[in-house]
């Protein structure tokens, strides 16, 4: 069992507290929030201490949830390190790319594990077709919500289609970008809140992506279309359906999806797993940067357009 510890316990906070004090594999110690009653209330939630402060936090854990807000990231992220714990650190990793870079060196200094939320890996969706994505040639997504309130401190491209941008990273694979061109406006704030990215790869795959924070309803939907195969996703019904051209007829699969697995539990259950086993989480600092470096580019994109057009 691995002493643990969450920072930051709002609403996705709140959550690893709830997984952290049930996998077997973890020993919730406590919780920390600069809202001592906000920590004081999780915490007595699931029988465990509210810590005083990050220091007080940092000495009594092995591994530690940072679930701020992402503006907090860098500095929390950065004592987690420094103090040697292992780092959860929910997505997007900074909002700045010097400071993820800063802390990907300083994780390997310390020679720790640091995984980042990327939790779409471990969607009971993706985790059914993955085998099944072999060299896709055109990727269409798309991430619609109703206004949240919440994230709104970033741009959609950095809170909603960075989950995306890593998915579409894992499936392609190692391929460098021949071609980006991006769009995206502020509509309900002064971020960018609806973006849409299309980015072809030097093996010519090609992707369409929209993100939208200003929608009537939720839609989460990944098409990947590839020689002889049409995969079709809803990451938030947990859907999946396949199409195989065989023998001149298509023929309609639907691979079996466990929809009682939650993907936030098996994702922090895979991070203590690495740190047990001395391994490379799943998904590493490093992948979580490349994912940052795509939203970033598509993010100067989009401001060069706006100013292009004086939008
Ligand atoms: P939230 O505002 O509900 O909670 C943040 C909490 O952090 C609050 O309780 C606040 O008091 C506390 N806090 C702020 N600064 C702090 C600091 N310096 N030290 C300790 N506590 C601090 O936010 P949220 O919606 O839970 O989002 C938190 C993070 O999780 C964001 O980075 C967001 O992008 C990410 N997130 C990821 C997903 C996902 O799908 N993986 C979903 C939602 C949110």
């Amino acid at each position: 069992m691995i002493r643990t510890g969450v920072v930051g316990v709002g609403h996705l906070g709140s959550v690893h507290a709830r997984i952290l004090a049930q996998l077997e594999e973890s020993d919730l110690v406590g919780v920390y929030d600069i809202r001592p009653e906000r920590a004081r209330e999780v915490a007595e939630r699931w029988g465990v201490q509210a810590f005083p402060s990050l220091e007080a936090l940092l000495e009594a854990t092995e591994a530690v949830s940072v679930v701020t807000p992402t503006e907090t990231h860098y500095p929390v992220a950065r004592q987690v390190l420094e103090a040697g714990r292992h780092l959860f650190l929910e997505k997007p990793m900074t909002p700045r790319l010097d400071q993820a870079r800063r802390l990907v060196q300083l994780a390997r200094e310390k020679g720790v594990k640091f995984q980042v939320g990327h939790v779409e890996r471990f969607n009971p969706a993706v985790l059914a077709i993955r085998d099944w994505v072999q060299n896709p040639r055109f990727i269409e997504s798309h991430r619609l919500t109703l206004f949240p309130g919440r994230g709104t401190d970033v741009d959609v491209v950095l809170d909603l289609m960075i989950h995306d941008l890593d998915l579409v990273l894992y499936f392609v694979g190692a391929q460098e970008i021949e071609f980006l061109d991006a769009v995206g406006v502020p509509v309900l704030t002064d971020k960018v809140d609806i973006a849409n990215a299309r980015i072809r790869f030097k093996n010519g795959c090609t992707v369409n992506l929209t993100a939208s924070r200003v929608y009537s309803a939720h839609m989460r939907k990944f098409r990947i279309f590839q020689k002889d195969t049409y995969i079709s996703l809803d990451t938030r019904k947990k859907e999946v359906e396949v199409y195989l051209l065989r023998d001149g007829t298509v023929l309609p699969y639907f691979p079996e999806v466990d929809r009682n697995q939650e993907p936030l539990a098996l994702e922090l259950a895979a991070f203590l797993r690495a740190i047990a086993r001395d391994q490379e989480p799943p998904v590493t600092g490093e992948d979580g940067l490349r994912a940052l470096e795509l939203a970033h580019r598509i993010l100067r994109t989009i401001h060069e357009n706006l100013r292009r057009y004086e939008i």
